[in-house]
């Protein structure tokens, strides 16, 4: 899955959820999350970010990877 990082915090530009074509992308307050579970890897996201906050998941770099599992952690059932 794609992950949000950093950048996102203070940002929260929405482009990324308006192109996501299944809408797993959320509000998870300080900066937008992608849901790992439901993410189809399409990368329409990425370009549309304007502070390049997302990142394929194998590519996400090392200090930046607790945003994977931030996203994996959250509830979205609510
Ligand atoms: Fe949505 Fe595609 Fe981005 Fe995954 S990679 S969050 S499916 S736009």
């Amino acid at each position: 899955a794609y992950v949000i990082t950093e950048a996102c915090i203070g940002t929260k530009n929405t482009a990324c959820v308006a192109v996501c074509p299944v809408d797993c992308i959320y509000d998870a307050g300080d900066q937008y999350v992608i849901n790992p579970e439901e993410c189809i890897d399409c990368s329409m996201c990425m370009p549309q970010c304007p502070v390049e906050a997302i990142y394929p998941g194998d590519q996400v770099p090392d200090d930046l990877r607790h945003y994977a599992k931030k996203a994996a952690d959250l509830d979205y059932s609510k």
